[in-house]
Parts: structure tokens; C-alpha cells; sequence
């Protein structure tokens, strides 16, 4: 369910909304009462700087550390790979010449 922001001219009140996409646009204010709500079409997209804005940051930037932590685990194996395939070339280019 996308979140909506709102923004009353009346009153200045700012608030979200949990709507469905085919749910009609709320207008009265529920501060202030008065029909000149706007609702603000993300201008920065999935930017949300309250709530669950920080917790999807915090969930990713724990899922990058474990991934550079798996990235940095085979590293070692891999220059284990490249070395053994090095000195079969080594010697190759030694029978060659
Ligand atoms: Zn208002």
C-alpha cells in the first residue's frame, strides 16, 4: 500500500496516508477541516524521512556489511584458483620457449 503525503493550504498540516491506488484523494484537512488539502506526489520518489524511512536504510546498510563480510570470506579461496591456474601457464610458456 503506497504512502501519501498530504499538505494542507489552510492550515500548513502535513501528514501521511496509507492509501489504496484506487482509493479518491482526501481533501478535508482533518486539522483544520477545511477542503484544501494537497497531496504531494513524491518528488524524491521512495524518499521517506520519517518512520520507516530509517529503518529501510538501516536494513540495507546491514545487508551491504554482509555482503562485502561473504565478499571478503572467498576472496583468499579465489587467489588460491588464480594461483594454481598461474603455474600451469608459467609452465606451459616455459615448455613453449
Ligand atoms: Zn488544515
Amino acid at each position: 500500500m503506497p504512502t501519501y503525503d498530504y499538505l494542507c493550504d489552510g492550515c500548513g498540516h502535513g501528514f501521511e496516508l496509507f492509501q489504496k491506488v484506487d482509493e479518491k484523494l482526501k481533501k478535508t484537512c482533518p486539522e483544520c477541516g477545511k477542503k484544501q488539502l494537497r497531496r504531494l506526489i513524491g518528488a524524491g520518489g521512495g524518499i521517506i524521512f520519517k518512520g520507516s524511512g530509517f529503518y529501510e536504510t538501516d536494513y540495507r546498510s546491514s545487508d551491504y556489511k554482509k555482503r562485502q563480510k561473504e565478499d571478503s570470506a572467498p576472496s583468499p579461496k579465489d587467489t588460491e584458483k588464480k594461483s594454481d591456474t598461474t603455474k600451469p601457464a608459467k609452465s606451459k610458456d616455459g615448455s613453449t620457449s
